[in-house]
């Protein structure tokens, strides 16, 4: 019997299982793979986090993961099914193990939402990719589309022009919604093209991308733009699935718990990306991580004694 399971390693649940110890807690975090780490591994650089400018994305999901570790946090692999309530405590099930816990923090995160255009699916892993840092290298010299028109779109796009010849931004406005430095910066590349108020309707090619389609919204023109690689970047989706039978979500799938991370049902708690808030950043994640612990601990308090 763990006292807490924390479902995820990324900046949510890492800062958990820190805070988690720190209050004396056993603590098991499943992850789905050895070093999952959440979103940020697959961020090239993160500037918002205090007194860590410009750091990796990767080294600081490593930096994390080696605080809770040191903690002498507990790690398995596996992918969470199913979270069943026994009595008081609760068994997390994953497709090999199942565990007893007291309490489980879900800080499974989120995932590249799909644009859902023919093309997508077909070429995806030809030329189609949801990942800049992980894919971008193999773009050099090339031409590259972005679409979407938030922090990870413009974020891509401006590592991209880094080494690929140009990089159009395809955005359905005529505003970016990322932060307004990263937007600067963006429109200061010479290498960088918008497409504003357009919207992207097929992706073509035969074995590889060769083309993108996109319409303009205001004026109903279509234009053919041709590229080598197109990195989608219209939002996240939570990674709840496993979760909708214990704690209820909103209508778009997160898990619904405030600043506190308390969920519909006592003794599961939700922080970071996976649960309904405002702002979906590292800063952010850590902090849910920190208060559903102080949540875990007010809950182990308010239960009547065996
Ligand atoms: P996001 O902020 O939700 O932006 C998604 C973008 O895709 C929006 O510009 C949206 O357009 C566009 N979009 C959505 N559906 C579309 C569709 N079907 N067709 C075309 N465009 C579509 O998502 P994100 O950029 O992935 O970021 C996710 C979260 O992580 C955000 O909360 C973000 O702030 C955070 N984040 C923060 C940092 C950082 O602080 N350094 C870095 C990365 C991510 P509209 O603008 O018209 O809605």
């Amino acid at each position: 019997m763990t006292d807490v399971i924390i479902i995820g390693s990324g900046p949510a649940g890492l800062t958990a299982a820190i805070y988690a110890r720190r209050a004396g807690f056993s603590v098991l975090v499943i992850e789905k793979a050895p070093v999952s780490g959440g979103q940020i591994m697959n961020t090239s650089e993160v500037d918002n986090y205090p007194g860590l400018p410009g750091i990796g994305g990767f080294e600081m999901g490593m930096k994390f993961r080696e605080h809770a570790e040191a903690m002498q946090a507990r790690f398995a692999e596996g992918v969470v099914e199913q979270i069943r309530q026994e009595g008081r405590n609760w068994e997390v099930a994953t497709q090999k193990e199942r565990y007893q816990t007291r309490a489980v923090v879900i800080a499974a995160g989120a995932a590249y939402a799909r644009l859902g255009v023919p093309g997508e699916e077909a070429l995806r892993g030809h030329g189609v990719s949801y990942c800049a840092t992980c894919d971008g290298a193999f773009f050099k010299g090339k031409v590259t589309a972005v679409i979407g028109g938030g922090d990870v779109a413009v974020e891509d796009a401006i590592y991209l022009s880094r080494f690929c010849s140009k990089v159009y931004v395809i955005h359905r406005r005529d505003r970016l919604r990322a932060a307004k430095m990263q937007q600067h910066k963006l429109f200061s590349l010479n290498n960088v093209e918008m497409i504003w108020d357009s919207e992207a309707e097929e992706i073509l090619g035969e074995n590889r991308v060769e083309k993108i389609r996109v319409v303009n919204r205001k004026t109903g023109g279509r234009e053919e733009l041709a590229v080598d690689g197109v990195f989608i970047a219209v939002g996240i989706r939570p990674l709840s699935e496993a979760f909708t039978s214990v704690v209820d979500t909103d209508e778009n799938g997160y898990i619904i718990a405030g600043e506190d991370c308390i969920t519909s049902t006592p003794g599961i708690f939700a922080a970071g990306d996976i649960r309904t808030k405002k702002l979906r950043q590292v800063i952010t994640a850590a902090a849910d991580g920190a208060n559903a612990i102080t949540g875990v601990e007010e809950y182990f308090l308010s239960l009547p004694e065996d």
